[in-house]
């Protein structure tokens, strides 16, 4: 387990500064969630702590150890990107435990994670089908199930139920809900679903322009929002 602290990052694509001295700190078990317009820098926040992309300046700390230049593999992090593509000649069961076997697990220790993860996805039953038997909700779970199986302190998703219909949405949701509440991980949670971000977050980050506008508890920031730029954020319809 473990949290993520970021000070005074800065992140610039040549001249476009698009992280601006950002200071975060993200704490151990809680389900932080980013919102913000589009183009404001929430994934490449993500990206920054995920290790895929060079910081500029400042800091990012991963359970009291300093990462900012740490490789992707050494940060303890699993992700979810809106684009989840899995293996498509793999099985689900060798989707999941790709990471794992790659990083030299064992395997009767790949087995154990495998069967808990695809238990509290209720993927148990499709372990051996391909991802093209699968119905788009389905594979959207093998890929939090993929994620998962790493085991690690701080899960990163990027708008991960963007692509999926209301039903599923809702039923992923509550999935997820469930799964953090029975893993107790750091989550650092993209969307732009307000949604979401009232029945997932601890906490809510509002984000304009890459600078944090408001950090607070729902109730907080939809009952005082700190400005007229986050009222009006919230207040527009998703
Ligand atoms: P969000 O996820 O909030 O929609 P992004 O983090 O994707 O926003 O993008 C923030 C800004 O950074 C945008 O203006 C985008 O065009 C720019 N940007 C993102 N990635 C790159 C990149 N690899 N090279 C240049 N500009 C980028
Ligand atoms: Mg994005």
């Amino acid at each position: 387990m473990s949290g993520v602290n970021i000070q005074g990052l800065s992140i610039k694509f040549g001249h476009n500064e698009v992280i601006k001295g950002l200071d975060l700190q993200v704490h151990e078990g809680e389900f932080l969630v980013l919102l913000g317009p589009s183009g404001c820098g929430k994934s490449t926040l993500l990206h920054s702590i995920a290790g895929l992309i060079d910081v500029s300046g400042g800091s990012i700390h991963i359970g009291g150890a300093d990462m900012t230049d740490a490789e992707p593999a050494e940060r303890g992090i699993g992700m979810v990107f809106q684009s989840y593509a899995l293996y498509p000649t793999m099985t689900v069961e060798r989707n999941m435990s790709f990471g794992p076997r790659v990083a030299g697990v064992p395997k009767a220790e790949i087995e154990r994670r495998v069967a808990r993860a695809a238990e509290m996805l209720q993927l148990t039953p499709l372990l051996s089908r391909k991802p093209a038997q699968l119905s788009g909700g389905q594979r959207q779970r093998v890929a939090i199930g993929r994620a998962l199986v790493r085991e690690a302190g701080v899960f990163l998703f990027d708008e991960p139920l963007s692509n999926l219909d209301a039903k599923l949405r809702a039923e992923l949701r509550r999935e997820l809900k469930l799964l953090h509440q029975n893993l107790g991980n750091t989550m650092i949670y993209v969307t732009h679903d307000q949604v979401e971000a009232m029945t997932l977050a601890s906490r809510i980050v509002v984000m304009k322009s890459g600078v944090i506008q408001q950090i607070g508890t729902p109730a907080e920031v939809y009952e005082t929002p700190a400005n007229l730029f986050v009222a009006g954020f919230l207040g527009a319809p998703a």
